[in-house]
């Protein structure tokens, strides 16, 4: 393994923070407050070339590699303080864009990989139902096939994007009795009949993130808005979810490395009983071990990008970098509260948001619960 930066890398990551820093932060605390998407920041990010990194340059990406596209995200997630749209950000490319790739015919990927490269479209991935959350492919949706369209019915919850988005790619059943060889996946258009956006669902954190329900009532989808074949419904989930789990968190490895600097800066600068507050070593230490999350987190994350672009497969290794990386932002958020004091859990030193924006990391993309398990069946338990 070779994670030597390039000079090029490395100056794609300080021109995504600098970027990041001056045109994403504007007026957080208050969109925050509101739970406001920024459309604006999107179309931002899309013209800056982050939601076409690693896609092919036919369609409007990049064509960068895998630890150069992480690169970049990290330095996004250091620089925006807005975590929702990076997160919204996120679930795109992972889990709408990557899958069309993946698995899309030519004319799905001409139709919408150009749109959602390019900020045009936003997509989102619907696959939780209200009755399935870890256990995805006991799902309820149903796909009945009428010749040349599919007729899909069923509730889709907690889907991010969905009060903005213009393309789903929902998961459904053709046939329940089959279990996960009946899940098909389909791309649907906002404008499809039977599609309806339900509630929107208010959240702890990420609130800039906008989600809801997805309801489709007798929703008709041509045979064409299939994605591959009928019962390849898993096999898309599981590579766009590993995907996921591989990239989601460079952007917190970013927030982690910011909130550090934060800390070292506060504990030198912060003076209790005549001395800095980072002479205690009760302090400190928490600094240190803040310092170790980081690094450990970041080499992990490195490691799922050298074993993507050597061998395009890293499922052990994406689960323990989502539970690592997750678990570690939710202790590093909550270190970075408490070496602030009260200070820390006012609004204004936007930490507490960090904290709200971290929680969401050990639930999506499968729970922490659900990556151990994962880790243990790949060790034959
Ligand atoms: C911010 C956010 C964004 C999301 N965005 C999307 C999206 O865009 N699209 C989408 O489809 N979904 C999305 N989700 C949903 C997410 O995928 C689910 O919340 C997640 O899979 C867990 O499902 P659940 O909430 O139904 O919890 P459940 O599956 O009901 O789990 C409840 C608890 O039981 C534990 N548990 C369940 N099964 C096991 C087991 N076998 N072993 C041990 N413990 C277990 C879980 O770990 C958890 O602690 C999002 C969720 C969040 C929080």
């Amino acid at each position: 393994m070779d994670f030597d930066l390039t000079p090029e890398q490395q100056q794609l990551k300080e021109g995504a923070i600098k970027f990041a820093q001056k045109e994403l932060n504007k007026e957080i605390i208050t969109r925050d407050r509101k739970s406001d998407f920024s459309r604006g920041g999107w179309n931002k990010c899309a013209e800056f070339g982050i939601l076409g990194l690693p896609f092919p340059k036919e369609f409007g990406g990049a064509d960068s590699d895998i630890l150069t596209t992480l690169l970049v995200m990290e330095g996004l997630g250091y620089g925006c303080r807005d975590s929702g749209l990076v997160f919204s950000i996120n679930g795109q490319m992972w889990t709408v864009q990557m899958p069309i790739l993946h698995f899309g015919s030519a004319e799905q990927k001409n139709k919408y990989l150009p749109k959602l490269c390019s900020g045009e479209w936003i997509g989102a991935n619907g696959m939780t139902e209200p009755g399935s959350g870890s256990d995805s492919f006991s799902l309820s949706t149903t796909a009945k096939f009428k010749g040349d369209h599919y007729i899909l019915n069923g509730t889709k919850t907690f889907i991010s994007n969905a009060p903005v988005a213009d393309v789903f790619i929902v998961f459904a059943t053709v046939d329940k009795a089959k279990g996960f060889m009946g899940v098909t996946a389909f791309l649907l258009d906002k404008n499809f009949p039977g599609l309806k956006v339900g509630r929107e669902i208010e959240k702890m954190g990420l609130k800039t993130s906008p989600m809801a329900e997805v309801i489709l009532e007798d929703c008709k989808v041509p045979v064409g808005n299939r994605l591959s074949k009928e019962g390849n419904g898993a096999t898309i989930f599981n590579d766009g979810i590993e995907w996921e789990r591989s990239c989601m968190l460079a952007s917190d490895i970013g927030v982690m490395e910011r909130q550090l600097e934060e800390c070292v800066k506060y504990a030198k600068e912060r003076k209790q009983f005549g001395k800095p507050i980072g002479k205690f070593q009760a302090i400190s230490h928490k600094i240190a071990e803040m310092k170790v999350r980081l690094e450990t987190a970041r080499l992990i994350l490195y490691k799922v990008a050298w074993l993507k672009r050597t061998q395009n497969k890293a499922g052990m290794e994406a689960a323990i970098a989502k539970l690592y990386l997750s678990e570690s932002l939710v202790k590093s958020s909550l270190d970075a509260i408490q070496i602030h004091g009260g200070y820390g859990y006012s609004t204004e030193y936007e930490l507490e948001r960090d904290l709200r924006d971290s929680v969401a990391s050990t639930l999506y993309s499968g729970t922490t619960e659900i990556q151990k398990n994962i880790i243990a069946h790949y060790l034959g338990l």
